[in-house]
């Protein structure tokens, strides 16, 4: 089992539902996000092209957030999920110096916090909260060791790319081209 999440860059509007969906669902606190939507622009006039994505933690197969955290707070779940123990948090906040990605925040109650993949829902059989309400389905969540399974189909079918992959993070968060 490894979880990943596969985006539509061609079908992302930039609405922003995706966040907030986040904010009700995990309950997170005013002025902090677990998702937000970059805006990237590339290429010179008259080619210019605008990817528009929705970012969280990448929930990546080394992740260096997991491998400096002195107290084992920060931790990969069954199918590669990233997660924080709150109680076993101690706010140390070199999870937060270690990411590439600005994926984390200190919580106002001291513990560090960030995406979950809404593992709460998915061990339920649900999708995370972000992918349920995209109104134009542009986010999909499922197992990548599944060949039958959407994930699989659309990243061995559709031109893709992850952020930062030089850091050798090895994100698991894809965005389709
Ligand atoms: Fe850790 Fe950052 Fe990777 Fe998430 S994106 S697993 S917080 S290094
Ligand atoms: Fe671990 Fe918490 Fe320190 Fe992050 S802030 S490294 S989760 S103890
Ligand atoms: Fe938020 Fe859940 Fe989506 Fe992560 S998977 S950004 S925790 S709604």
């Amino acid at each position: 089992m490894r979880y990943v999440m596969v985006i539509d860059t061609k079908r992302c509007v930039g609405c922003m539902d995706c966040v907030v969906a986040c904010k009700t669902e995990n309950n997170v606190p005013e002025g902090y996000n677990r998702d937000w939507i970059t805006e990237e622009v590339r290429g010179k006039n008259p080619t210019l092209q605008m990817e528009i994505r929705s970012e969280r933690c990448n929930h990546c197969d080394r992740p260096p957030c997991v491998y400096c955290c002195p107290t084992g707070a920060s931790h990969i779940h069954e199918g590669g999920v990233v997660l924080v123990t709150h109680e076993k948090c101690i706010g140390c906040k070199a999870c937060i110096a270690a990411c590439p990605y600005d994926a984390r925040f200190v919580h106002p109650e001291g513990y560090i916090d960030k995406c979950t993949f809404c593992i709460h829902r998915v061990e339920q059989g649900l999708k995370p909260a972000c992918v349920s309400v995209c109104p134009t389905h542009c986010m999909h969540f499922g197992d990548l060791e599944d060949p039958q399974s959407e994930v699989a189909r659309l990243l061995s079918s559709r031109a893709h790319h992850s952020l930062l992959p030089q850091t050798g993070c090895q994100p698991h968060v894809f965005y389709l081209t």
